[in-house]
């Protein structure tokens, strides 16, 4: 009986053994198959190495010389499939081209920004160009030029002007000054300004003066200047415009100078408290001749008249004198 059952334990388990070899051995081909489709899924070579340890390693015991040969037989397999496989090429040399793609789009949109500014300075009336024109300059022009277009009367194009007696100051210094001063409260008035000159040092004939006007498309031409006398007891304003025939001036042009005139030494005596003086109408001043617009010369005060010539040097005269003026010129626009 002893014998008998130890018999059948030994088949028992020997059939145990066989049985758990077999089972074995086909889990070691199911892991070989799977460890193949991972590779050719391009799983990486981490997870092939170590399912192929883990299969070699589970058959290797008691004779299991089959299982070590299916191992074995598809572990190459692997090994070789592995070697064969360029999928790691593919991704890895793929990553590298979208790099430098999307640096492109990043400068497209910043385009529109600037364009919805235009529309909102277009004005309903159209802003009115004011030319002002600083008499004088530096140094004068001995040139001749006509006293007006197709005239044979000839002018220098451009005289010294006067001095300030008791200030010191040149006429053309003075004259820039309030023009400039005049310029700034337009402009701030809403008018565009041209002028013929910021500095002294210019060359510029009186024909080229009235010549920057029309070329500005000016609306009024201002002609800004300090008068001069041997009697020193003569003060006042006054502004020279065309006369009524004048043969070179349109009939709008010769009227609108003659109120200008009017109306800038008007003004300018309420806001400074001048004398205002009978204004000059003549047809022999060349930068009226020549103008294609209504045209004033401005003669602010006498520079050879000391308390005037103090004034109109002074930082409140000049600016009293150049509020008296806008005001005028506000009042040339507001009628015409
Ligand atoms: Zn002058």
């Amino acid at each position: 009986m002893k014998k008998y059952r130890k018999k059948q334990q030994r088949l028992a388990i020997g059939l145990l053994v066989s049985a758990l070899v077999l089972v074995m051995s086909l889990i070691g081909i199911f892991a070989v198959k799977m460890v193949e489709k991972s590779q050719k899924n391009g799983s990486g070579k981490s997870t092939e190495s170590t399912s192929s340890r883990t299969v070699s390693t589970d058959s290797g015991q008691k004779d299991s010389s089959v299982v070590s040969k299916v191992t074995s037989a598809s572990s190459s397999e692997a090994v070789s499939s592995a070697v064969s496989i360029p999928t790691t090429s593919t991704t890895s040399s793929a990553p590298a081209e979208p790099t430098t793609a999307p640096v492109e789009p990043t400068t497209a949109p910043a385009e529109p920004t600037t364009a919805p500014a235009e529309p909102t300075n277009t004005p309903a009336v159209a802003t009115k160009i004011v030319c002002i024109d600083p008499g004088h300059e530096l140094t004068q022009i001995t040139d001749l030029e006509p006293i007006a277009p197709g005239s044979s009367e000839m002018k220098q194009g451009v005289t010294s002007g006067t001095e300030g007696a008791t200030s010191g100051k040149t006429e053309y210094q003075v004259n820039l000054e309030v023009s400039q001063l005049l310029r700034d409260i337009l402009k701030e008035r809403g008018y565009e300004v041209v002028m013929t000159r910021e500095t002294n040092d210019v060359t510029l004939s009186n024909v080229q003066r009235a010549q920057l006007a029309t070329a500005a498309n000016a609306d009024i031409f201002v002609r800004i200047h300090c008068n001069g006398l041997e009697n020193t007891e003569i003060n006042g304003v006054l502004c020279y415009g065309p006369t009524e025939g004048n043969p070179y001036l349109t009939r709008e042009a010769i009227d609108g100078s003659r109120r200008l005139c009017q109306l800038l030494k008007d003004n300018q005596c309420a806001v400074t408290g001048q004398k205002a003086l009978d204004n000059l109408y003549e047809d022999n001043m060349t930068g009226i001749n020549w103008a294609t617009m209504p045209v004033a010369i401005v003669e602010m005060g006498f520079m050879t008249n000391p308390q005037e010539d103090l004034y109109m040097a002074s930082p409140e005269g000049q600016q009293a004198i150049a509020t008296g003026l806008a005001n005028g010129i506000d009042a040339y626009f507001a009628v015409g």
